[in-house]
């Protein structure tokens, strides 16, 4: 038992029952092998029930023919009264018996309306009683036939009519023959026929078979292409979008495989791009530290205010490293756990507050006034600690590209559904063109004023990280030399992915 449960697992394992190759072929076999099956067998069968049928006319047309002999020589009503029939009549009905019964390899047999087979071409049944259904039925009226294909015989049966019996002129059924025929000559006929059924079914399955296996060759052929393309694309053998227009189904497929593979370019450029971003970063406060340290260095006496200054320089540098590295680390943090989330119900008015009174003496040192305007009371299920990161860069960055004595406004609302917090300011705008790019990696408008400021370009690409986190969006509106608006908005209730 276990070695055939065994045997039919390896077959499913071997046998790709899931390949459209094989389904398409056996499709198309089903399709052109069984009908050319069934229209043979039922021409076949046609053509036996009719050869049946013309040897049945044809038989019964002679039987005819010798009843009406029967009758005319008074046959049955001289046998009954034990009159003697002359002998040529005699003969010649006998002859005519015996010519139809050699013809068709068969037995016919007069049976009287007693019942008594008056003539038996076999000699066996002669003066015997012969009552059968068929019999019967006939001397009714009812012509029977029957074809016995097991025994290879057809039996029928033909009244013998006397229209002069009576006065209607329908005539009477005064006696029966009972005749069989061997099927012999139909057997043979059949057998020719089924040769040249079974020639011309074998040929049919062959061209069949072999147009199956080209056409669901031919039909598959698109499909390994894609294989084919996507395999070499992945080996790096080509580096263009792959091409199989054959079918619309294909060309569905290889245009999504060329979206992904876009898409996959984009992702393997900017991670080069970011790659190349990070290492320069990181490479600028170290070449300045290297200046400085080198040109210290390079005075042999050089005084110690001297050695103070550049290394003031040269701490500020560390810090700029240290912040880049703090920067990054949040950021590998957030790609990696973006699932971590900690989320608890916050008072979101109370949070502002916090985070204002915490940057007021940054803002204080630009005379920038930091303002906050709550329309209602907030409370929402987030990660306070990443709200609080989202809002400290915003409002950090309001504050550090403002203009001296300039503003910034943070306003709270809210829907039965999101809470939205904008942070405008009076400050030096965002060029048009930049808008889009300010929340990339290490992106910023002007590098060296940023620089200055103590920016590293990662604070946007941290807080959209953070925001889509809360599954929020962030806008930037803003017009160049009079200030911009960040607008955050997120679900009131946290939606678990
Ligand atoms: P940075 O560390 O340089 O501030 P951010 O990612 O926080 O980096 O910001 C990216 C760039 O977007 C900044 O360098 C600056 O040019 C621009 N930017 C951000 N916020 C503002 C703002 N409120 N007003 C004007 N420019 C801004």
């Amino acid at each position: 038992m276990k070695t055939i449960h065994r045997l039919i697992r390896t077959l499913q394992q071997k046998m790709p029952v899931k390949s459209l190759c094989l389904r398409i072929f056996l499709l198309l076999l089903v399709m052109g092998i069984v009908p050319g099956f069934i229209v043979g067998a039922g021409i076949v069968q046609n053509y036996e029930d009719r050869a049946v049928e013309n040897r049945i006319t044809a038989v019964q047309g002679q039987l005819k023919i010798v009843a009406n002999h029967l009758i005319s020589n008074d046959y049955l009503t001289k046998y009954r009264t034990g009159e003697s029939l002359s002998q040529t009549s005699s003969d010649v009905i006998n002859a005519e018996l015996e010519m139809l019964a050699n013809l068709y390899e068969g037995r016919v047999m007069i049976i009287d309306s007693n019942f008594k087979v008056v003539l038996d071409t076999y000699k066996i049944s002669e003066g015997k009683i012969m009552i059968s259904e068929e019999v019967v039925k006939c001397f009714r009226g009812e012509n029977i036939s029957n074809y016995d294909k097991e025994h290879g015989y057809i039996e029928m049966t033909t009244p013998i009519m006397d229209t002069t019996a009576n006065t209607t002129g329908n005539g009477v059924v005064s006696g029966v023959m009972l005749t069989s025929i061997s099927n012999s000559s139909i057997v043979t006929m059949m057998e020719v026929l089924n040769r040249r059924v079974l020639i011309i079914e074998t040929l049919l399955a062959v061209v069949v078979v072999t147009l199956a296996i080209v056409t669901s060759i031919m039909m598959t052929r698109p499909f390994n292409r894609i294989t084919e393309a996507i395999k070499d694309v992945k080996d790096g053998y080509r580096d263009e979008s792959i091409s199989v227009p054959d079918y619309v189904e294909t060309i569905h497929i290889v245009d999504a495989f060329n979206q992904l593979l876009k898409r996959m370019r984009t992702l393997d450029e900017s991670r080069q791009e970011f790659v190349a971003n990070v290492s320069h970063e990181l490479k600028t406060p170290m070449t300045s530290i290297k200046v400085l340290a080198d040109s210290l260095l390079a005075q042999k006496d050089a005084p110690a205010e001297l050695y103070r200054e550049f290394m003031e320089d040269i701490a500020s540098e560390i810090d700029r490293e240290n912040r880049i590295i703090t920067d990054l680390l949040a950021l590998v943090k957030q790609d990696k756990k973006s699932k971590d989330m900690t989320i608890t119900s916050v008072d979101i008015n109370e949070l502002v507050e916090l985070i204002l009174k915490r940057l007021r003496p940054i803002a204080r040192k630009k005379d920038v006034e930091v303002v906050f305007e709550s329309m209602r009371a907030v409370t929402a299920e987030v990660d306070e600690v990443k709200l609080t990161l989202i809002l400290t860069n915003l409002v950090e960055n309001a504050i550090k590209y403002n203009k001296d004595h300039g503003w910034v406004k943070v306003e709270l609302d809210a829907d039965h559904q999101f809470f939205t917090c904008k942070v405008s300011d009076s400050g030096i705008g965002i060029p048009e063109d930049s808008i889009e790019h300010i929340t990339e990696r290490f992106y910023r408008v002007d590098k060296s004023h940023s620089r200055e400021i103590g920016g590293t370009g990662l604070g946007l690409a941290i807080t959209k990280g953070a925001v889509l986190q809360h599954k929020g969006t962030m806008t930037v509106e803003s017009v160049e030399g009079e200030g911009s608006t960040f607008t955050v908005k997120i679900p009131l209730n946290y939606i678990a992915s």
